[in-house]
């Protein structure tokens, strides 16, 4: 299955993707976890992707596109994909749709998770990352140990990106350049809507559900 996921920074994208991959047993692909990896690394896409990505821009949609595309090569992605922050911009998306046309695949469901920009700002200040991908939350979703990922038992970190200046500069970009996608896959028939204010296992099990009901 072909799954986007999208909503604003902090709506729990990354958080329901991993869930959603273990369930469905297909791959979570995160441009923005791809980034902070060749960041980490030090390569050349690492250093141009830290001066938008630290401004709370997006990267270029060519760059990013072209990630995607390679990604999308790696065997894992034969049987389906949750893309979890990409596309990001109405140009993305109608290069995706090329990309995949070629493959002789297509976007199938588009979940869509909503949350009030008020409430963002205090999710994503309390947010704590691992390099594995999972994501926690100090009060919300707080690992068994504190500063330790359950999984894989790394520390965890807090991203460059989430001080409350650069949020409010990326939910500005949100508004501007992603929001449009949910018309756009609307217009395509593909979008469901979550509440993404709910507790995180009620809205796994709505997106579960509704995945059930495309079967
Ligand atoms: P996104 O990938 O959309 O930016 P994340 O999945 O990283 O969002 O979630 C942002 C922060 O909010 C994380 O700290 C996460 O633990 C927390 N979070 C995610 N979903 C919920 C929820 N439904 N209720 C409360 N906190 C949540
Ligand atoms: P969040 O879900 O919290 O907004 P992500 O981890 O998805 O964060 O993305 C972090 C940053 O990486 C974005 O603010 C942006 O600078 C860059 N990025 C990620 N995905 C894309 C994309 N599809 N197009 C352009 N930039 C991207
Ligand atoms: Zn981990």
């Amino acid at each position: 299955m072909q799954i986007i996921l999208l909503g604003p920074p902090g709506a729990g994208k990354g958080t329901q993707a991993a869930v959603l991959s273990a369930t469905l047993k297909i791959p979570h692909i995160s441009t923005g976890d791809i980034f902070r990896a060749h960041i980490k690394g030090g390569t050349n896409l690492g250093v141009l992707a830290k001066r938008y990505i630290d401004s709370g821009k997006l990267v270029p949609d060519d760059v990013t596109t072209d990630i995607v595309a390679s990604r999308l090569n790696e065997e894992d992605c034969a049987s389906g994909f949750i893309m979890d922050g990409f596309p990001r911009t109405i140009p993305q998306a109608r290069m995706f749709d090329e990309m995949l046309e070629r493959l002789g695949k297509k976007v199938e469901v588009v979940i869509n998770i909503t949350v009030e920009d008020s409430i963002i700002v205090k999710r994503l200040s309390g947010r704590r990352m691992c390099s594995c991908g999972r994501t926690y939350h100090i009060d919300n979703n707080p690992p068994k140990t504190e500063g330790v990922c359950d999984v894989c038992n790394r520390s965890l970190y807090i991203r460059d990106d989430d001080k409350e200046e650069t949020i409010k500069e990326r939910l500005k970009i949100y508004h501007k350049q992603t929001s449009p996608l949910v018309d756009y896959y609307q217009g395509k028939g593909l979008t469901m809507n979550f509440d993404g204010s709910k507790p995180i296992e009620v809205t796994t099990r709505e997106i579960l559900d509704s995945l059930k009901k495309t079967d």
